[in-house]
């Protein structure tokens, strides 16, 4: 499984031929274009499906993809994802939780103690909530009911920046009261 191809799509296909691996899933926690920009790409390279949820289907079709990058419109949705819904890859068992908020269908992905938040948490940080389809209130809704739920231990893997855990963020995060 990849998540987030944002860049640097040789770079991700190479490590996939070298480690040998077959490409299931590209999960996109979310359509912004940091997350989806050499989706294209590693698609083509894996044949994997691509799964995101419908809340943000429609970043994949915007006119404004193909303008602004001057490259042709990215694949379509092989799977909309759910909250809730399973992800199956090889041994790993993977669950989707809907985090709205930073995008209407921004997602994390969480499995054996580890969370993939996309840009919903960061160490230190949230997403932002100002752009024309975020919400605030709810994407503090979401990090308090669907991430500080989660056990202390739990470690975190965000679309930017450095690693962290749950219990780091409910102690020190400042956008966050314990
Ligand atoms: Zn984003
Ligand atoms: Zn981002």
């Amino acid at each position: 499984m990849i998540i987030d191809p944002g860049a640097q799509g040789r770079s991700i296909l190479s490590n996939v031929r070298e480690l040998g691996l077959d490409i299931i899933y590209i999960v996109l926690t979310h359509g912004h274009i940091d997350h989806i920009g050499a989706l294209k790409e590693v698609k083509e390279g894996t044949g994997a499906e691509v799964a995101i949820h419908a809340g943000d289907a429609r970043f994949l079709r915007r006119l404004s993809f193909s303008t602004i990058y001057n490259r042709s419109f990215p694949p379509g949705v092989d799977r909309l994802l759910n909250d809730g819904d399973s992800l199956d890859v090889g041994d790993l068992h993977f669950v989707v939780l809907h985090t709205p908020g930073h995008s209407p269908g921004g997602i994390c992905l969480l499995g054996h103690g580890v969370l993939f938040s996309g840009d919903t948490l960061f160490r230190g940080g949230i997403g932002r909530a100002d752009f024309p389809s975020a919400n605030h209130s709810q994407l503090m809704d979401s990090i308090y009911t669907k991430l500080m739920v989660l056990p202390d231990d739990t470690i975190v893997y965000p679309g930017h920046g450095y690693d962290t855990t749950i219990g780091i963020e409910r102690r020190t995060n400042p956008f966050i009261r314990g």
